[in-house]
């Protein structure tokens, strides 16, 4: 058990990688604090950890309201007594298209998703976390790291990228603190967002990574999972690929 006695939110577990993660983070022993926005989702998985003799709570909402990401802390500390670790990892690719046809609104939802929620998380887990550590681990991108072929990334990879700098920059306010922070940059992985149910879709993303296939969502959440866990103790600020070598295609 890797995660016994920890109690840890997950967001964007409704679906895809943060419902694999939320399924093993309970089977690792953790108590989890499932975020997303549709709650029968929520509450359906609230229940299948719940029969597998896990320990799950759910609250729905939007990460890109101000308060959502601190209702999780009080939540967690409602039902658990604490809080030692955070999988931020909502997030959505929205529109694909090139910069210069790309509306404001359109880049704004994006980086609202994706960049102003991890901000939003970090400041509500922070300062719950300097009682006694904790971990946080937010969903990056390999498009954060190397754009690796894909088109039309502009404000997907924006936010991706920013969210590294953030990471980095909250793992070096506090370290000292026993508050590590890292990042995982998963490559192409098979989840709704992820072209799940769309053949030709799967194909093209899967033929652009070097081992020709996608991520299963699990793979994903196995390497949260050792970011979370204590065995990766002297890991702060590190932005882990886990992206079938995707990003060293062109190297
Ligand atoms: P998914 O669509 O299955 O899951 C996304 C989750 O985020 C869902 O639970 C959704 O409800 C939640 N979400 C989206 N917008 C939200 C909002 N405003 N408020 C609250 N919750 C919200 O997709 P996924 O592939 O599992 O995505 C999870 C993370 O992985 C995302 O951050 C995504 O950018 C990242 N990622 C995915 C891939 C991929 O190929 N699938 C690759 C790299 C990174």
């Amino acid at each position: 058990m890797e995660l016994s006695n920890k109690t840890i939110i997950v967001t964007g577990a409704s679906s895809g990688i943060g419902a694999a993660a939320a399924a093993l983070f309970a089977a690792e022993g953790a108590n989890v604090v499932l975020g997303a926005r549709r709650a029968s989702e929520l509450e359906t998985l609230v229940a299948r950890i719940g029969q597998s003799g896990g320990r799950a709570v759910c609250l729905p909402g939007d990460v890109r309201d101000k308060g959502y990401a601190g209702a999780l802390v009080d939540l967690a500390l409602k039902e658990f007594g604490g809080l030692d670790g955070a999988f931020n990892n909502a997030g959505i690719v929205g529109e694909l298209r090139p910069v210069a046809e790309m509306t404001f609104e359109a880049w704004n939802e994006v980086i609202s998703v994706n960049l102003t929620s991890a901000f939003l998380a970090a400041k509500a887990q922070i300062p719950m976390m300097k009682q006694r550590g904790g971990s946080i681990v937010f969903t990056s991108s390999f498009v954060g790291f190397s754009n690796g072929g894909m088109p039309g990334m502009g404000a997907y990879a924006a936010s991706k990228a920013g969210m590294v700098g953030l990471m980095q920059s909250l793992a070096s306010d506090h370290a000292a603190e026993g508050i590590r922070v890292n990042a995982v940059l998963p490559g192409g992985t098979i989840t709704p967002a992820g072209g799940e149910g769309n053949p030709s879709v799967l194909e093209f993303i899967a033929n652009l990574h070097p081992m020709k296939r996608m991520a299963a969502a699990d793979e994903i959440a196995q390497a949260a999972l050792f970011l979370l866990s204590d065995r990766s103790s002297f890991m702060t600020g590190s932005p882990m690929l886990v992206d079938g070598g995707i990003s060293v295609r062109l190297a």
